[in-house]
């Protein structure tokens, strides 16, 4: 346990960052132990046509079962999985585990998709239209079924290799969403050089909604964007029957959020999709 003397203003930083450089590699090893012994399971958010309150899509999101620490979000590992490169075949499983799922529902109900985040890696690595195809040939399929969520993060700076493999994705049937749109390095030319097919309202802005701050005008303004360039829109976050009124009275098509569904096992979804 390191003192924090004035006259070793280091000592601490020191043993912090050896404590952080340790804590990282142990991650390292949970994510290789986690795709060798299958602890990786994806949990499924519903998005509902506000309209009809139907559930029209499912966000998959994953979740690593850790033998000690139970169930770990990816605020937990997914820096450590992207910096060691892991996320590149933890994002090729979750890509096939998801395209086995909708193949599932599909039988069912045909009209369904999934939602699947894409890390930057895998973007900018050019394995994402190879890992999409194959995940949605492996499960046989339609890949149009299968959207895939980037965030601004993924675009800033990104060159025409980037450009090609988005295309490469997109020409294959595959949606192509914004997540968070609006936090990050927010340029709208991204929304007219990229092959982007809908944005999702991050839900820093949902949380405002009904108020009397800017989230409202701000949430019309992405809507009336996204209206104009004919792209989708869904509203993420949604907490209260307020912020739902709110959104139904601007117009937005679609939502999720934990009033209107938890993110659940794919069982649980299933039951919501009769
Ligand atoms: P995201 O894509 O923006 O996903 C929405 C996050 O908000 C999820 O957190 C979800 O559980 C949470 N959420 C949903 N509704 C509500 C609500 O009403 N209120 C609040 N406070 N939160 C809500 P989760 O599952 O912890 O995922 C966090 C982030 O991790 C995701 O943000 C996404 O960026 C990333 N992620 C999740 N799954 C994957 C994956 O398979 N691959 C990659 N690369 N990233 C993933
Ligand atoms: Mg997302
Ligand atoms: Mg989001
Ligand atoms: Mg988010």
């Amino acid at each position: 346990h390191a003192k924090h003397h004035s006259s070793e203003p280091w000592a601490l930083y020191d043993d912090e960052l050896h404590a952080i450089a340790v804590n990282r590699l142990a991650i390292e090893e949970d994510l290789r132990a986690g795709l060798a012994r299958a602890r990786f399971r994806l949990l499924y958010q519903p998005i509902r046509d506000l309209d009809s309150g139907r559930v029209v899509s499912a966000e998959a999101l994953l979740r690593l079962e850790h033998p000690q620490h139970g169930t770990l979000t990816p605020a937990a590992f997914l820096d450590v999985a992207e910096d060691s490169r892991l996320i590149l075949p933890i994002g090729a499983w979750v890509l096939d585990e998801a395209a086995r799922q909708l193949a599932l529902w599909r039988r069912r109900r045909p009209d369904l998709t999934v939602s699947v985040n894409v890390s930057p890696r895998q973007v900018h690595h050019l394995v994402l239209r190879d890992q999409v195809v194959h995940a949605a040939q492996a499960a046989d399929v339609d890949p149009a079924g299968l959207q895939l969520e980037i965030t601004e993060r993924v675009l800033l700076g990104a060159g025409d290799d980037v450009l090609a493999e988005l295309l490469g994705v997109t020409g294959a049937g595959c949606g192509l969403a914004i997540d968070d749109f609006g936090t990050g390095y927010s340029s709208l030319a991204y929304l007219t050089r990229f092959p982007v097919s809908e944005v999702k309202i991050d839900r820093a802005f949902v949380a405002g909604l009904g108020g009397r701050g800017r989230d409202t005008a701000v949430a019309e303004a992405i809507l009336g964007l996204a209206g104009s360039l004919g792209l989708g829109a869904v509203a993420e976050g949604v907490e209260t029957s307020e912020q739902l009124e709110a959104l139904r009275a601007l117009g937005c098509p679609r939502a999720q959020g934990f009033h209107l569904g938890r993110p659940m096992s794919a069982e649980d979804l299933g039951a919501l999709l009769d």
